[in-house]
């Protein structure tokens, strides 16, 4: 193909998709495609800010970086323009005629048909430069890169329809101009005031000057005036700030139109000087769960306030991914280079700092904003419950900033703590109680909780996928051991345990019967302490896999290699009275069978046989 010819391409599938959903359902937020072109613009001028220490030439005589919005009510057009890096050929293709996240695809998938919902989704999504295409029917990107010749400029061209121009124009100066031909009700845009107002409110903390024109029609070639602040926040003292400001400054960051959670802006001084500004977003971006562990964006690291790159995996750790903001050193060199931070000594002391700051904020909120945390809860406490197993030298910290249901608790509501736990412990017990299950509902009808709850014991009622995976690892609580109910032997005083052992010894030829019928089935047949109403439950070793966990991980093609469960009877039930009672070795055979297959019902395991099954039960209830 020649380089330099007017080409036709067409987007990617997933492009064109999300093209589409943008122009339908992001109406009531029209506006913030003027935010996600000036941040994109302010992006260009970072890069090329820091490029051009390594390579002055890049700026040449043009050092001032500043971001310009034009507009044209005859035209019907409005441009950002700026003079950053630009764009070569080959950058328009990859940046603008593809969606690098892996995770857009599934993204789309999960989409309601709910208009509401889907905008709502779609402002977590980030739609970027696409948000163009909200109040526009055509966009039109003049871009050269830095380090290109005049000749070498390239235009776009695009009615978002799934095909895109592309061709080679001459282009005096460096920088991208997108323009955006408005659709036929969008004049408002139009207007000085209306721009103005809406830099104001969106952009007004872009570090860069934003330019517009000083009269009424907006046209290039006017005089322009900056009325942006284009100071770094950050660097200012933090009196000086206010939280108008704050909110003002993370939205300018683009991508989430929500206004932050809560945040925490601290300057270090010392042998090593830096300032971090971390916000807690208020709802997760729709890939946090998929694609969001490979790809991060959203810690931007600067380095004595000149942006070095997206750097939130050297300063982060995974399970505090949903932090976003800005860290600014010092100290760093500013060659500094990808690699060089993953093994820095400063670069750790940074991230120690920030991990520090986060779990600080959040103790701060659990104790005095409950409201917020428990929407901070609902939005990433799956994601930190990672720090659990992923550091463990914070582990109690944030085992600390766990909620839970709870047997005390309201319905599902995770809001217990595991201070709250302890708090209500009774006298004598010595362990915190959990249950992990498929459903909350399943975890809350657990029969293994039944002797449990009957002396008041509070057990905490986990459903989420990676609860089993953190109780691997979360043992202990200050001091005190977790153990998980459907779990061992549960420790019995000593009165139950002569109770226990007497009903033991009276019920050993009912045992050995059930044993002998179930055969290979199970490991063991025993007298329950666990249960009060239901017949039969399973009891699992400490090291064994919660039968839940082992369905899901076989239906998602691992080899989880089979366990022989132990089967704990309540011979006070009725079923077992008549198992006892019955002559017909048939119908004990379907009894005891019975006993087996609603303890594996009841914890989430598979039935090997379902038909043999209801034929079971239905002999049953025809006798
Ligand atoms: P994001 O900003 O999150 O990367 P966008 O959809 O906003 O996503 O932009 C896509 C890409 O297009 C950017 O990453 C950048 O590479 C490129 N791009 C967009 N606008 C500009 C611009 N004004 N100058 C240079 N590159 C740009
Ligand atoms: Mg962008």
């Amino acid at each position: 193909m020649n380089a330099n010819a007017t080409e036709t391409r067409k987007f990617e599938a997933e492009v064109a998709q999300v093209l589409h959903l943008v122009t339908h359902s992001l109406y009531s937020h029209k506006e913030i495609f003027l935010r996600e072109l000036i941040s994109n613009a302010s992006d260009a001028c970072d890069k090329l800010r820091f490029q051009a220490i390594a390579e002055p030439a890049l700026t040449g005589e043009d050092t001032d970086l500043h971001i310009d919005v034009l507009w044209d009510p005859e035209a019907r057009t409005i441009s950002v323009r700026d003079n950053g890096i630009g764009m070569t050929r080959e950058d328009v293709i990859a940046n603008i005629g593809t969606i690098a996240s892996s995770g857009t695809r599934k993204f789309l998938e999960n989409l309601s048909g709910d208009q509401k919902a889907d905008s709502r989704l779609i402002g977590q999504f980030g739609v970027g430069f696409y948000a163009a295409f909200v109040v526009a029917d055509k966009v039109t990107v003049h871009t050269r890169h830095a380090g290109a010749d005049a000749s070498q400029g390239v235009k776009w061209e695009s009615d978002g329809k799934g095909e895109y121009l592309l061709e080679n124009e001459t282009i005096e100066a460096r920088g991208t101009t997108v323009t955006l031909h408005l659709k036929d009700d969008e004049d408002e845009f139009l207007k000085a005031w209306k721009l103005r107002s809406l830099v104001h409110q969106y952009s007004d903390h872009v570090a860069f000057p934003i330019r517009l024109p000083k009269d009424e029609d907006g046209k290039p070639g006017t005089d322009l005036e900056t009325i942006n602040d284009a100071s770094a926040l950050w660097a200012r003292p933090k009196s000086e700030i206010s939280d108008e400001d704050y909110v003002g400054f993370y939205k300018s960051m683009g991508h989430d139109f929500n206004d932050p959670l809560a945040w925490t802006h601290n300057r270090v001084e010392g042998k090593q000087s830096f300032t971090t500004l971390l916000y807690l977003p208020a709802q997760p971006p729709f890939d946090l769960m998929m694609g969001g562990r490979d790809e991060r964006k959203g810690l931007k690291l600067y380095i004595k306030r000149v942006f070095v790159m997206d750097a939130a995996e050297q300063l982060l750790p995974a399970y505090l991914r949903f932090v976003r903001g800005v860290v600014d050193s010092d100290d760093l060199p500013l060659n500094v280079s990808r690699e060089l931070l993953q093994q820095n000594r400063q670069v750790d002391r940074i991230r120690g700092a920030c991990v520090k700051r986060v779990l600080d904020l959040l103790d701060k909120l659990a104790r005095d904003e409950g409201d917020k945390y428990a929407t901070f809860w609902k939005a990433f406490g799956n994601t930190l419950k990672e720090g659990v197993v992923e550091d463990p030298d914070n582990r109690e910290r944030v085992a600390g900033l766990l909620r839970f249901a709870s047997t005390s608790g309201e319905a599902a509501a995770q809001t217990v703590s595991l201070d709250d736990y302890i708090g209500r412990m009774q006298a004598g017990q010595d362990a915190i109680w959990v249950i992990s299950a498929e459903t909350h509902a399943a975890a809350a009808g657990s029969p293994q909780l039944e002797s449990l709850k009957a002396k008041g014991i509070e057990v905490l009622l986990l459903s989420d996928r990676i609860d089993e995976w953190m109780l691997g690892t979360l043992n202990e609580y200050k001091g005190k051991r977790l153990r998980n109910a459907s779990k061992g032997e549960l420790p019995l005083d000593a009165a139950d345990k002569e109770k226990q052992e007497t009903a033991s010894k009276q019920a050993e030829p009912l045992l050995k019967r059930i044993k002998d019928l179930l055969g290979e089935r199970v490991s063991d047949v025993r007298v329950s302490s666990r249960l009060v109403d239901s017949p039969s439950c399973l009891a699992l070793a400490d090291h064994d896999m919660a039968p839940h966990l082992a369905r899901l991980l076989r239906e998602a093609g691992q080899a989880i290699p089979d366990t022989t469960p132990v089967l704990e009877v309540n011979p006070g039930h009725p079923l077992l009275k008549r198992l006892e009672a019955t002559t017909d070795d048939a119908a004990a055979g379907d009894l005891s069978q019975l006993l087996l297959e609603q303890a594996e019902v009841a914890a989430g395991a598979p039935l090997a046989d379902p038909a043999a099954f209801l034929k079971r039960v239905n002999r049953l209830i025809a006798s």
